[in-house]
């Protein structure tokens, strides 16, 4: 099975995501992470993003590895999530990342793929879409007490990286006609991933038997 999950930026989708894929014994594949590696090594190697997406390694375990080297911590960089967003909207750039995603989750198993255009881009065919939103002002706190930053400047690059993320002509942020909308401004995040979880299961239960 394959759940999409797709939302802005402070929303909450990475811990519901890993946390959903621990619940279900499903893999998580944070895509955002594969965008970050490409904008790291443009920035630091001087080379065009485009060529970097189809020649550097990118692997995605419990540590985030790009050409071997752990970088799970400069990705989270604010620099290279300024980069990332601006790499995003380049067409080569997505498709070569688009192509890896399709074919790691298309070697089989079950999945929680996580970024903003799983269920309208790279997975349509996913048995279960959520489209994770919450407030400006929510997702900003969330985000400044992740990373430590300025609320007042955390919300001020959240609002250019939404406005980017969602008039992009290739892939635009949106949910997908299918997707199941949960707003989690309010909610706990525990209780936003047991909601996904048991739609899963349900969906699981409910699959039709193979002939
Ligand atoms: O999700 P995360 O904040 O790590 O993503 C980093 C950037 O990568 C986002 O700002 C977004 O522009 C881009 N992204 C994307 N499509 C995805 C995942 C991330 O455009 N599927």
């Amino acid at each position: 099975m394959v759940i999409a999950l797709d939302g802005p930026a402070g929303a909450g989708k990475s811990t519901v995501a890993r946390a959903v894929a621990d619940a279900l014994g499903f893999t998580y594949l944070d895509t955002g992470a594969m965008y970050r590696c490409v904008a790291l090594a443009a920035l630091t190697r001087g080379e065009a993003p485009d060529r970097v997406a189809t020649s550097v390694r990118i692997e995605l375990t419990d540590a985030v590895r790009l050409d071997g080297v752990d970088v799970s911590a400069a990705i989270r960089d604010p620099e290279v999530s300024a980069e990332a967003s601006r790499i995003a909207v380049l067409p080569a750039v997505r498709a070569a990342l688009v192509t890896r995603q399709r074919e790691l989750i298309a070697a089989g198993g079950d999945w929680v793929a996580e970024g903003r255009d799983i269920g309208t881009v790279v997975w349509p065919e996913a048995e279960l879409k959520v489209f994770l939103t919450a407030s400006p002002e929510a997702r900003a706190r969330r985000r400044s007490a992740q990373t430590g930053a300025p609320y007042e400047q955390t919300l001020a690059e959240q609002i250019e990286r939404d406005a980017r993320d969602g008039s992009r002509a290739q892939s635009p942020l949106r949910a997908a006609a299918d997707a199941i909308c949960l707003d989690s401004t309010g909610l706990r995040l525990s209780e936003v991933v047991a909601a996904i979880a048991r739609l899963a299961r349900e969906r699981m239960a409910n699959r039709p038997a193979l002939s």
